[in-house]
């Protein structure tokens, strides 16, 4: 007998047939003799439509009265996906957040979990019965209903994995599992039987929209297994564990783009202490997220380029505060290009081997490819190319690794 949460995303409950289905597979663990608690996501579209709805009537909505909209999408799931398996002969019930409750702190629209009661749902649990809750959402200390970013679902099924401590969390979705690219760029992908956290991090970081970021940070923080699998068909998915469940690790185990970059060059900045702190100052106070930085070096110790990147849709706003800034920073020229995008190859067993980078340079290279920027991790090594050569670059990667079918 096992303690298992499972989550179902939006899709997965896109209309009320397949809220049965997914009622029937709670039922199959249930008969299996498994405990488990589920998490829901909102119908798919919905959360989109509640968002809608706000800015139709203000373009600047009260943040609290936001996320007391955005939230109730997944009330309404709870509350339908309770009704099916009473149909089963299940006996359950449904949860709001604030009601278990799950407490985050007061950063509405991208709230943190802080901690969760969970005498009541080990109760249930105990006597046999199916608790049904509202993923993205929770309860700040002064009474209000906060979210925790889109995608937030996620991160609700691992935080309650952790602290019913379950011993795993499975997450439905509509692809049955992590693979080594994106299916719909390179036909020869394979789905992966097992993935490490921190690879899985760098996917979603990267882009892999599969499961938000902070969930798989909590998931490694305290070693929840977590597996990936889909609601239509019947197959084993992905388990995300730690290393040392993997016995043969890939040198690379996946190729990922992220088409959403685009790049700033500064040329000509004082080359002094102080003036990357200058640069990235004034981005960070615009909420503006950088990603990859390269400065070179200045042969006449007088003056430097420096080369970024931010996501397309910070762009222009990036360079408006670099223009204000003009005066302090004194650049000559400000360069720029949304025509790029990133990709990377990713791999924990990257960290014990050498000429893992120097291949993708080389594959790439015969391609004919030119590689803009260059940022690596310990597991990971990203380009920054022309966004005209994605798909290219990433077939002719993926088959490089060996990772073709
Ligand atoms: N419904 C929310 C969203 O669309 C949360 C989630 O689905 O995980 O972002
Ligand atoms: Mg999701």
């Amino acid at each position: 007998m096992a303690c298992i949460v499972m989550k179902f995303g939006g899709t997965s409950v896109g209309n009320c047939e397949l809220i049965k289905n997914v009622a029937r597979h709670v039922k199959t663990e249930i008969d299996q003799g498994n405990k488990v608690v589920v998490v829901v996501s909102a119908m798919s579209g919905i959360t989109d439509s509640l968002i809608d709805y706000c800015k139709q009537i203000s373009p600047m909505p009260d943040i609290c009265e936001y996320d007391a909209v955005i939230a109730t999408g997944e009330q309404v799931t709870a509350g339908l996906l309770a009704i099916a398996l009473q149909e089963l002969n299940i006996p359950t019930r449904s949860w709001a957040g604030w009601q278990i409750p799950i407490k985050t702190d007061g950063i509405h629209g991208k709230a943190r979990v802080e901690s969760i009661i969970t005498t009541e749902l080990e109760q249930l649990m105990a006597i046999g019965y199916v608790s049904v809750v509202a993923g993205f959402q929770g309860i700040s200390s002064d009474n209000r209903v906060t979210t925790l970013g889109r995608g937030g679902s996620d991160t609700s099924a691992l935080a309650i994995a952790v602290a019913i401590k379950a011993d795993r969390c499975d997450i439905y979705t509509d692809v049955d599992g992590i693979y080594t690219a994106d299916p719909r760029i390179v036909f020869r992908a394979r789905k992966l039987n097992k993935i490490t956290y921190e690879e899985m991090l760098e996917l979603a970081s990267l882009g892999a929209k599969v499961l938000q970021t902070r969930s798989i940070e909590i998931a490694m923080k305290y070693l929840v297994r977590v597996q990936v699998l889909s609601s239509f068909v019947d197959s084993v998915g992905t388990l995300i564990c730690n290393e040392d469940e993997i016995v043969e690790k890939e040198l690379v185990s996946g190729v990922t783009y992220n088409r959403d970059e685009a790049k700033i060059t500064l040329i000509g900045v004082a080359d002094c202490p102080g003036v990357a702190a200058s640069i990235f100052g004034p981005l960070n106070d615009a909420n503006i997220n950088v990603d990859m930085i390269v400065q070179n070096v200045s042969d006449d110790n007088i003056h430097a380029d420096v080369t970024f990147t931010v996501s397309k849709s910070d762009l222009d706003f990036a360079i408006k505060v670099l223009n204000k800034k003009q005066k302090d920073l004194n650049y000559e020229r400000l360069l720029s290009d949304s025509n790029v995008s990133k990709i990377s190859i990713i791999g924990s067993g990257m960290r014990s081997h050498s000429g893992v980078a120097l291949k993708m340079f080389k594959t790439l290279a015969e391609k004919s490819i030119n590689i803009q920027v260059i940022s690596t991790s310990e597991i990971k090594v990203s380009v920054l190319i022309s966004e005209e050569y994605t798909e290219l670059a990433i077939r002719a990667l993926h088959s490089a690794y060996g990772l073709d079918i």
